[in-house]
């Protein structure tokens, strides 16, 4: 369709009354707005007013708010949307404030009938006088004489969505704001059939409705992006859109704004049903659509009926979307054979009740109608038995979630099903979650051990936003992307999963790898919103860190300092030399881009984030049971025996820590900044030197009182980062360590007196002795004070991998005291000793 057709109610309105040239950006108790006057805000970009949209005689009034500085009336927002004013013969109607801060629309003698008011909650405590003032985003506010605000039209959206306003929850009110009801037709603004917002009975997950039936599910919160912001943002012409989830201690919402000078922009859910982004096009002097959401097929509420589930991770396009659930067959083979798949599916063989045990089916959007089941089930284990208990319970999901102070940082929800499964969907691992389904001839254990890591991953809160995500972020990832292959037929492109890069190296000596993706700070500018704060998922001794997306993929974005002594082109080198090691427990290193002052590192982004962040928090850990806590484990070791012995260099890293570990979506660990000593020069006055020395706890004796590296150092570090995954205690801690000075020293007298049973986590339920023993005894001899008698990693891993009786025993670890005279004497000797060591050697072999 003609994007200028789909102006939906702007085409038809015809503004009744100009707003006048000096308008005032406020009202105030004892002064009325009546038709024909408007009030503008500051910019004049957003007028309120009463307007008439379907041109009738005589006029049907409504107050709104519009673009004031588009030629073509377009209404944002509506106060009195079912009860328009019809009598405006015999006496106008009048908007004013009253004293206690609410703005009411009256018509009648005297402003004698009601038409609409505002329910200002917050009057009684309010004894100064208020004002009601437009503000230039559009969003129309009372504010009491402090400042402080007591309502605004921005909480009570109609039919469009702008930039800086909200839809999500306020955790302070418990109240979810942004339900948005489209208009009757474009002539009529009432409430029509159509609206999207949470579902009425549990604020869980969001739908759109026409009128009572839902068009579209998103599937309940899995929490999966909860305390992480988001940020998408498309580049068309000159306008850039940013979107922002946002979830903090008072709020979880989702947001858009939109870049300097773009041309007026809203989302807004049209009188048929559709979302669309719209953007103001002054050439053609209409409204262009940028994207619409449509309801088709899979979108589209249970298009696979009962017991099917459309597979949305089925790519190629001969592969079936529509699917039965494991243990179910088409009700209908020949409608399903035809495409028609609304009779859905039924079982292959009947239940026999409470004896069937379960399958998992990871990767889930989750049914409709589910049961949520509060009161104590805050385990995976008491949501299983619930369900299994009762026999007409036929599904159970359970999400694990940490959430903001106010809901006491940890929800869990456990959500089960006792009817026809509805409106199931495929979304893969990263945004499903796992359902676990009761299946004739699964056995009682039917579920034992199959209990994915895809629950584990939820960390969240239950309540908003995925269902806007949904439906706004997958069109912004399109945007992206269209944005991209335009751009790409501009620019020279190289390969790096479609990221366009810098065409820097065209007229310059060639670079030592062509492939390899400069990226220019301009595209990385945009995906992090010029450096907002609102895209900085952490900060480290090396700079701040964002969070991104570039060539469809997310990335985290490394913006090193400005001490950096490095020249372009020994950055440039290096980048290249360390982006050529690949391991799958290294965090690749996807780019980099060096203009001007500026030098940045782009790597692939670890939805888990630092392992610290898992393993020291109290509810967080118990996500870390021993099978993970032993993968983890042999995975840095894999990842340092390539670094040290099997890459093309010997990189050692210098600074290995349970906070330089990342871990992925599934729980698999990654080795992190390796080569950023190097990268970054051994500038130990201006870089942060805690971090570029290394850190107190995991320093070898040797290098923290000599200066003195080596690979071994790096296997010391090992061995503590060992002994802390295995105990959950932090190398700094000395409270936890029994009144030992150390955690190695601690660890080495429970090994010594074969109490190592003892030393596990106790959030641990399911460990297992001989690899818990194994483990210490390693990490033991990598903590040797010589480090002639620590193993190389190819040992570690082997033995890890292999187990053995033949390991030497090790004598009492290196330790030496934290005391800051020491630790400042620590610094001075590698300060001095910088020149005369090689601090990380980077050597051919
Ligand atoms: P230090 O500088 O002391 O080593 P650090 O390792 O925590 O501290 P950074 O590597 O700069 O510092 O990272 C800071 C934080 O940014 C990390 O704790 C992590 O939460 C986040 N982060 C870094 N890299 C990634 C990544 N690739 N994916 C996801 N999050 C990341």
């Amino acid at each position: 369709m003609d994007g200028s057709a789909l102006t939906s109610c702007a085409a038809v309105i015809i503004l009744l009354f100009l707003p006048l040239g000096a308008s005032d950006d406020r009202l105030v108790p004892g002064r009325a707005l009546s038709p024909g006057n408007t009030i503008v805000s500051d910019d004049g970009g957003f007028a309120l007013g009463f307007f008439n949209p379907s041109n009738s005689t005589p006029a049907r009034l409504y107050l709104g708010v519009w673009y004031n500085d588009i030629p073509e009336l377009t209404v944002v927002w509506v106060a009195n949307r079912d009860t328009p004013v019809t009598n405006t013969t015999s006496s106008a109607p009048k908007l004013s404030l009253t004293n206690n801060s609410n703005l009411v629309l009256s018509d009648g003698d005297g402003g004698s009938r009601v038409i609409w008011m505002t329910a200002n909650m917050a009057t009684a405590m309010v004894s100064s006088t208020p004002t009601a003032v437009l503000l230039n985003t559009g969003n129309l506010v009372i504010r009491s004489s402090n400042g402080t605000m007591l309502w605004q039209s921005f909480d009570h959206p109609t039919d469009t969505f702008l930039p800086s306003m909200k839809l999500g929850i306020n955790y302070r009110t418990l109240t979810t704001t942004g339900r948005m009801v489209s208009w009757k037709d474009p002539s009529n603004p009432s409430r029509g059939r159509f609206s999207y917002g949470s579902d009425t009975n549990k604020s869980v997950q969001l739908f759109l409705w026409d009128g009572e039936h839902p068009v579209s599910r998103a599937p309940p919160w899995t929490g999966y992006l909860g305390k992480q912001q988001l940020l998408a943002a498309t580049n068309i012409s000159d306008l850039i859109i940013y979107l922002a989830y946002v979830d903090n201690d008072d709020e979880a919402y989702i947001s858009y704004s939109l870049s300097e000078g773009a041309p007026r922009t809203r989302i807004v859910l049209t009188y048929y049903g559709e979302f669309q982004a719209q953007s103001w096009s002054s050439r053609s002097s209409a409204w262009v659509v940028l994207w619409k959401f449509s309801t088709v097929e899979c979108s589209r509420y249970n298009y696979c009926g009962p017991y099917g589930y459309c597979d949305e991770t089925a790519t190629a396009p001969t592969l079936a979307t529509s699917k039965c659930l494991d243990g179910f067959e088409p009700s209908s083979t020949e409608e399903w054979t035809s495409g028609k798949f609304s009779a859905g599916c039924r079982r292959k063989e009947a239940l026999r009740g409470c004896s069937d045990g379960f399958v998992a089916l990871p990767g889930m959007k989750s049914p409709d109608r589910f049961l949520l089941l509060g009161g104590g089930r805050s385990k995976y284990e008491e949501c299983a038995a619930e369900c299994s208990r009762n026999c007409s319970c036929v599904a159970y999901a359970f999400a694990n979630l940490s959430s903001g102070a106010r809901l006491g940082g940890h929800v869990t929800r456990c959500s089960v099903w006792s009817g026809e499964l509805m409106d199931t969907g495929k979304v893969g691992e990263l945004n499903g979650e796992t359902l676990y389904l009761r299946r004739a001839g699964m056995g009682e254990s039917g579920t034992k051990g199959k209990r994915t890591k895809s629950n584990a991953v939820r960390i969240g809160l239950p309540i908003v936003g995925s269902g806007i995500l949904v439906l706004v972020c997958i069109s912004f990832a399109w945007l992206i992307l269209r944005g991209k292959n335009k751009k790409g037929t501009k620019r020279k492109k190289i390969r790096f999963e479609g990221m366009s890069i810098s065409d820097e190296f065209e007229n310059e000596n060639p670079p030592h790898d062509q492939e390899f993706p400069f990226v220019r700070l301009e595209e990385i500018a945009l995906t992090t919103h010029n450096f907002s704060e609102l895209c900085m998922i952490g900060r480290g001794g090396f700079g701040k860190v964002y969070k991104g997306m570039l060539g469809g993929q997310e990335v985290a974005i490394k913006r090193l300092s400005r001490d950096s002594q490095q020249g372009t082109r020994e950055f440039r080198n290096e980048v290249i030399l360390i982006a050529k090691l690949q391991h799958r427990n290294l965090v690749r290193l996807l780019g980099c881009c060096n203009e001007g002052d500026e030098k940045l590192l782009i790597y692939e982004y670890l939805q888990n984030k630092s392992l610290d962040a898992t393993l020291f928090d109290e509810s967080r850990k118990l996500l870390l049971d021993w099978a993970t806590r032993f993968h983890i484990i042999k995975g840095v070791a894999k990842g340092l025996r390539y670094l040290h012995e099997d890459s093309r260099f010997t990189i050692i890293h210098r600074d290995l820590k349970a906070g330089n570990v990342l871990l992925d979506a599934d729980f698999k660990p990654k080795i992190a900044d390796f080569g950023m000593a190097r990268i970054f020069g051994d500038n130990l006055e201006h870089a942060n030197t805690q971090h570029v020395v290394g850190t107190y706890g995991y320093m070898a004796p040797e290098y923290a009182m000599e200066g003195a590296f080596s690979t071994k150092s790096d296997v010391y570090s090992f061995g503590v980062l060992v002994l802390e995954v295995v105990t959950g205690i932090r190398t700094n801690s000395i409270s936890q360590t029994m009144g030992f000075p150390s955690l190695t020293v601690y660890s080495w007298n429970m090994w010594k007196e074969a109490r190592t049973n003892e030393l596990p986590d106790s959030s641990i339920l399911d460990t297992s002795p001989d690899e818990v023993l194994l483990c210490v005894h390693v990490a033991l001899l990598c903590v040797q004070e010589n480090p002639d008698d620590r193993p190389l990693m190819s040992s570690v891993v082997f033995v890890l991998e292999n187990g053995s009786s033949t390991l030497t025993s090790p004598n009492r670890p290196a330790y030496f005291a934290r005391q800051t005279a020491a630790m400042n004497q620590i610094r001075t000797d590698v300060q001095t000793s910088v020149n005369s060591f090689t601090l990380t050697e980077i050597e051919g072999r």
